[in-house]
């Protein structure tokens, strides 16, 4: 097969002219999806600023040439290696290396010239270049929330081992990122701010029946697929928690979820003496994606602003973990630690995909989560090895739950 011919990494990356000299060089793992287009557009208002050094896709392999085209990057990397000989031929007139599948994703992150990563990719499969990029000694701005969720222990010690610095690019989480600089107390607690998804007032009956085209309109946020549908089922919000948990060194009693539908306050920090610092800001992912690129400082944008007498209902509420199990699940797996919220998330990637597909009911998706985590076997202190069997032991499991007939 044509294919396997593909060329091994090599570094350094070619050389590619352009602006070089001050400009960061940024690797996207998974520049094809929301938040990897959105940093492109970030790349693209500050040409001195930043340079895309490498660009990787999954199955879009034309926007990967697209955007390679345009941004000119020493390298792509095409996960999905059928795609292979596509992407070499469309790109054969620029020098541009071209690489494919997944472990060639581990092996260009460790690029000499490479700035710094940010892993875009969705669910468990941006662990191990993730990982990868740290070995290496690169600053990661962390969109992948699954690999934090997963392995949130072992990547502390791994940033801990190459002194490499997390910048979260979760709205929640550069929101408290923010909340936080300048401060030496410690958080006495997080207020993670959650919108409600599309369902926030629906009922258990409404919830029974609600399709993958009424998840996937999400009120105040244009994202991915997945993420769209955990949002919906609010097991964004509880993987959310665990980020914060790994992220900030907060344990979950102290990280409380405050609904809050119009997504204006991206979260918040209380400190010892009650005073509460929060970010706020119109809902536009490319605010933390500019922030983890140029931190610590901030650069001029021409994104909306808000606009103050025009917010006359910010509103909180307490989330309801009986509509959304989900919520509660994940915050359960936390208090058991170990291997078990790399149970839930490979569990939720199964049944969100079935969801998605029509296989899955929607409150059917906490029940198969559930089922996973009683069957698969616990782990106290995993491994990077158990954690990769767990996630594909807890697949098969919760794939088996899920009925044919659906
Ligand atoms: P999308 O589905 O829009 O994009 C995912 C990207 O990852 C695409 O480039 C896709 O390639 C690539 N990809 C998917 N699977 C694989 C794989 N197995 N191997 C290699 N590449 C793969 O997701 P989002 O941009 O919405 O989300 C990305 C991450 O950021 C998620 O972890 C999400 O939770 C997090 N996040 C997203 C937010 C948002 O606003 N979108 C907000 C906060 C966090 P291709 O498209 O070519 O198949
Ligand atoms: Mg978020």
């Amino acid at each position: 097969m044509e294919y396997t011919q593909q060329p091994k990494v090599s570094t350094p990356l070619p050389n590619r002219g352009g602006a070089g000299g001050e400009a960061k060089q940024i690797a996207i793992l998974g520049s094809t999806g929301s938040i990897g287009t959105q940093a492109l557009q970030v790349i693209a208002e500050h040409p001195d600023r930043f340079e895309a050094r490498v660009l990787t896709a999954n199955n879009r392999w034309e926007l990967l040439v697209e955007q390679a085209r345009t941004f000119k990057p020493a390298a792509v990397v095409i996960a999905n290696d059928t795609y292979y000989p596509a992407v070499r031929d469309a790109l054969a007139d620029l020098p541009i290396a071209v690489y494919a599948g997944a472990e060639a994703l581990c092996q260009v992150v460790e690029g000499d010239e490479i700035d710094i990563v940010l892993t875009a990719m969705v669910g468990f499969a941006g662990l191990p270049p993730t990982i990868a990029a740290i070995r290496a000694g690169k600053p990661i701005a962390l969109a992948n929330k699954e690999t934090m969720v997963v392995a949130g222990e072992l990547i502390n010690g791994l940033c801990r081992q190459y002194q490499v610095p997390i910048l979260p690019v979760d709205s929640e989480h550069s929101a408290i990122f923010q909340s936080i600089m300048g401060e030496v107390s410690p958080i006495e607690k997080i207020i993670l701010t959650a919108s409600g998804g599309p369902f926030r007032t629906f009922t258990r009956e409404q919830l029974e029946t609600v399709t993958p085209a009424m998840a996937l309109k999400h009120p105040n946020w244009d994202m991915g697929a997945k993420i769209t549908i955990d949002s919906a089922s609010m097991m964004n919000k509880g993987f959310e928690v665990i980020e914060a948990k790994w992220l900030f060194g907060v344990e979950p009693d102290r990280i409380q979820v405050v609904v809050h539908p119009q997504s204006v306050v991206h979260s918040a920090v209380q400190f010892a003496d009650g005073a509460v610092k929060a970010q706020l800001g119109v809902p536009d992912m490319r605010v933390p994606i500019q922030l983890a690129f140029s931190f610590p400082e901030r650069l001029q944008s021409t994104f909306d602003r808000l606009d103050w007498y025009a917010m006359h209902d910010l509103t909180f509420e307490r989330p309801d973990t009986d509509r959304f199990r989900c919520l509660a699940l994940a915050y359960e797996s936390l208090r058991q630690g170990g291997n078990m919220p790399c149970i839930v998330n490979a569990a939720n990637e199964i049944v969100n995909r079935a969801f998605l597909d029509g296989r899955c009911r929607f409150l059917e998706m906490p029940d198969i989560i559930e089922q996973t985590m009683q069957r698969t076997p616990f782990i106290k202190t995993p491994s990077y090895e158990d954690y990769l069997a767990t996630d594909a032991e807890a697949r098969r499991i919760a794939a088996g739950l899920i009925l044919p007939s659906k």
